[in-house]
């Protein structure tokens, strides 16, 4: 039986459970981050490397746009040089437009995918838009290959938005146009399941998304498309755009629709800086997810902003350099030090909320503001245990931490290798 957590979020969704190669999305388990990479799919080697990232990242899934003969026969490539680094991250492809005719032409590549993803407003007018969604369809049938059915705001099928906008018109009480749009997003993603459905796809094999760049736009879609379906529901805000813009309005609108147990797999479509980390999509979606208390994947620094109690940058720096620490270290620590990434660690400016903090904290410092002894308490498990001062504080405390976690998480030994076998004795 669900029930409403201690915060008051609402029980999961219902929906059924879709295997993306050995990852699965929707029913109990867990909420899946997946990003999608940048690079020209028909360049193997930045494609092979970008994804690489991406998973060692934390990305679950990785989704590469197939918009040509040359991405497509570069994809089984792809996949075997993942497979050679021993990355088995599920690979999604990307198709608008010529989809039909690449998996046609390409049927490795098919293969050679986890999922396809179909945008049913990009698959052809009139009655191509049929014969081409059936043979996207086929082949996601032939290889046994689960589909998302992706909508999106900036490529709706315009046949079905007039359709609706011409029912509306000759309604006795027509709707606001943006609100038959939103209907139309939706009404887009269920016709076209229905439709795959009917041409041999299994239910368990779809996937929905409606995407759009609005955040109380994407909460009302999604509201609405979660109390139609039980489909899994890939959650995400279309261009998102560029830096904390980006950041804010994909949580804003994320947040309210996960707290109601609307969303079974995450992408967070952030704009790079020219030249900047395309993981960073990967951190921030992981970040929404820990910070609502969904998942876990690295410890968490709990820093103060500073003040004017602050007499120097350094407790910054040693706040960065902390969760940078922790985050370099989770690919090791995360096979050795199971529970690892519920850890938190403070990292304070000064005597006012430093202790109190610190002590709330698995490890915490608290350091010394304006006026203050230039030293550093350190608490453990809530208990004043050293206190650091001197040059080397930043190393002292990524020593205690280190020690910490190889101290709490490293798994007890199993009885047949804490048991030693009696010595031998002669005679
Ligand atoms: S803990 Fe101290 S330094 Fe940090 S914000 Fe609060 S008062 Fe300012």
């Amino acid at each position: 039986m669900s029930c409403v957590s201690e915060y008051g979020s609402a029980p999961r969704r219902a929906s059924t459970a879709v295997s993306i190669a050995h990852v699965r999305v929707g029913g109990a388990n867990p909420i899946v981050v997946q990003s999608m990479t940048n690079t020209d799919t028909a360049d193997i080697d930045g494609t092979v490397q970008q994804t690489a990232a991406l998973a060692r990242a934390g990305s679950e899934i990785v989704r590469i746009t197939v918009n040509n003969a040359q991405a497509a026969a570069a994809v089984p490539h792809i996949r075997e040089r993942l497979d050679a680094l021993g990355l088995n991250v599920p690979l999604v492809g990307d198709f608008h437009f010529n989809g039909h005719r690449l998996l046609t032409q390409h049927p490795a590549c098919a293969e050679a995918l986890a999922k396809l993803r179909i945008n049913p407003g990009n698959v052809g007018r009139g009655s191509k838009r049929d014969e081409q969604f059936a043979t996207m369809i086929e082949f996601a049938c032939r290889f046994g290959k689960p589909v998302r059915i992706g909508v999106n705001w900036g490529s709706l099928d315009p046949e079905l938005l007039v359709r609706l906008m011409d029912e509306n018109a000759r309604s006795t009480a027509p709707e606001a146009a943006s609100v038959i749009t939103r209907r139309a997003l939706v009404a887009s993603a269920l016709e076209s399941a229905q439709h795959a459905e009917a041409l041999g796809l299994a239910h368990e094999h779809i996937v929905l998304s409606c995407k759009v760049s609005g955040v109380q736009d994407l909460i009302a879609v999604y509201r609405d498309l979660a109390a139609k379906c039980d489909y899994p529901l890939h959650l995400g805000l279309t261009e998102a755009g560029m830096g904390s813009k980006g950041i804010v309005a994909s949580t804003a609108a994320m947040s309210v629709l996960l707290q109601e147990g609307i969303g079974d797999t995450i992408r967070v479509s952030l704009t790079p800086e020219p030249d900047g980390d395309r993981t960073k999509e990967v951190i921030v979606a992981q970040e929404i997810l820990q910070t609502m208390g969904l998942r876990s994947f690295a410890p968490m620094v709990i820093a103060c902003p500073g003040c004017g109690r602050t007499t120097s940058t350094f407790f910054q720096v040693l706040a960065e350099r902390i969760q940078s620490y922790l985050r370099n270290q989770m690919p090791i620590w995360r096979a050795h030090y199971p529970g690892v990434e519920n850890m938190h660690v403070a990292v304070m400016g000064c005597v006012v909320n430093g202790p109190g903090e610190s002590k709330q904290a698995n490890v915490g410092i608290s350091l010394p503001g304006s006026g203050e002894n230039p030293v550093a308490p350190v608490y453990v498990d809530g208990v004043k245990t050293v206190t650091l001062k001197g040059d080397d504080i930043a190393g002292e405390f990524q020593r205690i931490v280190e020690g910490y976690v190889q101290h709490k998480y490293s798994p007890a030994p199993s009885a047949s290798t804490s048991i030693k076998e009696p010595a031998e004795t002669g005679g």
